[in-house]
């Protein structure tokens, strides 16, 4: 679990980004506000009565009684109306600003570098996304309503005492004031707690997670003991934590109510010798009774929504650690330059990087390497003209996955740089991405049809274009062979199908998507020689109409036609040639590699 960081979001960070999100609904929001103002007035209601009733009595004005009852039940009834209307318009607010906030913070997290997310547990994303960024709706709310509401029926009752009776109002004003001073140091507390437990909730959600997304592995290795004994562990933690947020919770609440307590008894000693000795009505001495509970109790309540506010500051520290977060590069609108056909084809000149390690607060750790032996891949020169098929050679652990990955605009050099159709993808690098169909070893199948899996590259693309995608990529025979063909629904990561369908599956979007270059990282890995074959006779054919095309391959017997092939070993080009130049090497990578593998490749044809 990754350590919380000790820096919390300040209130007035939190303040700007909910109140920005609110938008066009900060209206809607203030009217509901208003509206639901009313509860304060019903609380008022009924000392106002008594004060009327009693007054009444005493003059014995009977009728008056039966006027000021029925009045006051329309009244009730009236606000009460109003209130259900605000609670309405002010739920609906909120519900728009946890969408608003979701987006953003999904979106966010989007454009994190590929690094860091492929560092992170996708669920650790997902807990930010979908359920800190509640905590944040629910700040503004405890601000704005509760303690706003709090803070309208404090100064009501503090007003109408002040009018009734100022003598016995001023002290209990200026002593009650205090109960909001109680409890300060551990309010405090709180914020660190509330960020403690954020940390836990993800950790435990983590668990789970990764239990249940890979039940056939954890069965298989026979791990569910161990899954189980995990999940408690992490969650006897966070009951740990939930213990002490309540008891810390508890210990607001104690010092706010004592000293209201130790407030209204002595207050009340004084009014109470008041009335013994004359000096109050009757009617007064009942209001204020009725009045005191109504200046103390707010006040108690906003002490202790203060501290729900801290905690849930500190627990919102996950969402603005990923808003601040580094982000890829983005074109500023209207700056970058258009891609042009003519630059076509891709070129990488001294390109060095390096996978950096991400912690909280989701800052890179460390600057970049200084010795030459920390980078994964250094210093390497590529060019992919258009009408040219390139392959990428090595051992396990040589950098190719890394090169290919910089090729597609998924990652970003150090230093060197790279140019996709003579874009940079460190100045645009949806743009430049937009230029590369990219085919990973295993591609991911998301949830939706055949047809949705294929066409994700290019909604709304006919049924034509897609069987012809896929036929192409000679997927078409299985597909059709499947009960529902290309409706056919893809079950949660493609589970049902082989990894070569899901290869070929892959091969069609990329068909499809139409784009100039192409990056294939050992994509064919999955399919059998005669497949491969024909995968790699319809590259050619691509080829020929001007695609550029980087292959990286395991079996180098798929690659012997290329135009070049370029060899790796730990992170540098160590040769570069065609399969017959690299061949007469007899001392190079390329040869012991071949030679390695010709038993196998031969077997394999
Ligand atoms: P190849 O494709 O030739 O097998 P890779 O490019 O996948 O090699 O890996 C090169 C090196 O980079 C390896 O040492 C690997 O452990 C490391 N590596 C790969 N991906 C990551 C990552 N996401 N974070 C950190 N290190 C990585």
């Amino acid at each position: 679990m990754s350590k919380p960081s000790a820096v919390h979001p300040k209130l007035s960070d939190v303040w700007a980004l909910t109140w920005q999100r609110l938008g066009p609904r900060r209206l809607a929001y203030a009217a509901g506000l208003i509206l639901s103002l009313s509860q304060s007035l019903i609380m008022m209601l009924d000392p106002f009565i008594i004060n009327l009733v009693f007054n009444a009595l005493e003059a014995r004005e009977f009728a008056d009684v039966r006027l000021i009852v029925a009045a006051g039940t329309a009244v009730f009834f009236f606000l009460t109306g109003t209130f259900l209307v605000g609670e309405y318009l002010k739920q609906d607010a909120l519900n728009g600003l946890n969408t608003g906030l979701m987006a953003q913070a999904a979106d966010e997290a989007q454009r994190l570098p590929l690094e860091y997310a492929q560092s992170a547990h996708s669920s650790d994303l997902v807990q930010r996304a979908a359920h800190d960024t509640q905590r944040m709706t629910g700040i503004l709310n405890l601000l704005l309503d509760r303690m706003a509401d709090q803070a309208a029926m404090f100064a009501m009752a503090a007003a109408y005492l002040l009018a009734l009776n100022w003598r016995i109002a001023l002290p209990l004003l200026a002593v009650s004031p205090l109960i909001l001073a109680a409890g300060r140091l551990i309010r405090r507390r709180l914020k660190a707690i509330g960020s403690e437990t954020a940390e836990q909730e993800a950790a435990v959600r983590l668990c789970l997670q990764d239990a249940l997304q890979n039940l056939e592995i954890v069965r298989a290795l026979g791990a569910e003991d161990w899954m189980t004994e995990r999940f408690a562990r992490e969650r006897t933690r966070l009951n740990r934590l939930y213990a002490r947020r309540t008891w810390w919770q508890q210990a607001v609440m104690l010092t706010t109510t004592s000293l209201s307590n130790l407030i209204i008894l002595v207050t009340m000693l004084v009014v109470g010798l008041l009335a013994i000795r004359g000096e109050m009505a009757l009617g007064s001495l009942m209001v204020y009774f009725a009045l005191v509970w109504r200046i103390n109790g707010p006040l108690e309540s906003i002490g202790q929504i203060w501290g729900q506010v801290q905690e849930q500051i500190g627990a919102s520290g996950r969402v603005f650690r990923l808003l601040k977060a580094e982000k890829e590069p983005q074109a500023v609108a209207g700056e970058a330059p258009a891609p042009s056909p003519a630059q076509g084809g891709l070129t990488m000149n001294g390109v060095s990087f390096r996978y950096r390690r991400f912690a909280e607060p989701l800052l890179p750790a460390g600057p970049s390497p200084a010795a030459d032996d920390e980078w994964t891949v250094r210093s390497i020169d590529l060019e992919l003209a258009t009408g040219t098929f390139t392959a990428l050679v090595g051992p396990s652990g040589s950098g190719k996955s890394t090169v290919a990955k910089l090729a597609a605009g998924l990652l970003f050099p150090h230093s060197g740089r790279i140019r996709i159709c003579g874009l940079d993808p460190r100045e645009d690098a949806e743009a430049a991405r937009a230029l590369v169909a990219y085919v990973p070893q295993t591609p991911h199948m998301f949830g939706g049809t055949i047809r949705d899996n294929i066409a994700v590259g290019r909604p709304g693309a006919s049924d034509e274009d897609v069987t012809a995608a896929a036929r192409a990529a000679m997927a078409h025979p299985f597909i059709v062979g499947l009960p529902d063909g290309y409706d056919t629904v893809i079950r949660e990561h493609g589970r049902t199908l082989s990894g070569g369908q899901k290869q070929r599956i892959a091969l069609a979007r990329a068909v499809l998507s139409g784009r100039p270059v192409w990056i294939l990282d050992e994509a064919t890995s999955a399919l059998d020689a005669e497949t491969e074959r024909e995968i790699i006779a319809m590259l050619l054919r691509l080829k020929a109409t001007g695609h550029a095309i980087l292959f990286v391959a395991h079996r180098l017997a798929a690659v012997t036609g290329a135009d070049e092939i370029v060899v790796m070993q730990a992170g540098s080009v160590a040769q570069r040639g065609t399969h017959e130049e690299l061949l007469r090497d007899r001392q190079g990578l390329y040869r012991r590699l071949w030679e390695s593998f010709a038993p196998m490749q031969a077997a394999s044809r």
